[in-house]
């Protein structure tokens, strides 16, 4: 390789990294709206109607899908329990392991976004909970836990949940 082909190289590197850098910066300064529009994954329709139509009831405290769970009322295949928390397989998995951890009482956390200090102690053992889960179902050598927190998430049981997901590799950036 010749000098001049060298100093070319070196050239479309420093050019690669200023537009890398630039494009970076522009990521972290662009207002949320148009960093919205530029991600191009979305939910099916369905989903987001679905989300949708459950955020209108969010904050009505209505009892949710899960106080029956909870109650026993309806049946679930359950991977954990403690005083506080309940771990139960998802009705819809999307993954080879796919466990819901809710906290019994829901207290106001109707999702994530109403977290308040004294939800402090709740949010730590619902974290636990989910190692326990990934344990139990022999996947910690790696797991996905998400929340989905709002409409636009596509939450649509307004008791917060923690779903923990594993058994098949998980792709970047989610949907
Ligand atoms: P999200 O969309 O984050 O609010 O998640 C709610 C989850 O609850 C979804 O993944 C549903 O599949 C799940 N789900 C709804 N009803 C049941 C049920 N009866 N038993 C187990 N999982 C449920």
């Amino acid at each position: 390789m010749n000098s001049l082909c060298l100093l070319r190289g070196a050239i479309s590197l420093r050019a690669f990294n200023f537009i890398k850098t630039a494009n970076q910066t522009a990521q972290i300064r662009r207002p949320l709206q148009f960093r919205r529009v530029l991600s191009s994954v979305r939910a099916t329709s369905d989903e987001e109607l679905a989300a949708a139509a459950a955020a209108a009831n969010a904050d009505s405290g209505a009892p949710t899908i899960f106080d029956k769970i909870i109650s026993k009322e309806i049946p679930s295949s359950i991977v954990y329990e403690d005083e506080s928390v309940l771990a139960f397989r998802d009705i819809s998995p999307q993954a080879p392991v796919h466990v819901l951890v809710i906290p019994k009482l829901r207290d106001g956390l109707t999702q994530l976004g109403k977290a308040e200090k004294r939800h402090e102690e709740i949010l730590g053992k619902l974290l636990h909970a989910a190692k326990i889960v990934a344990e139990k179902e022999g996947i910690s050598d790696g797991f996905r836990v998400v929340i989905n927190s709002g409409a636009s998430a596509c939450q649509s049981v307004y008791h917060l949940h923690l779903h923990v997901l594993g058994g098949r590799q998980m792709k970047w950036p989610p949907g």
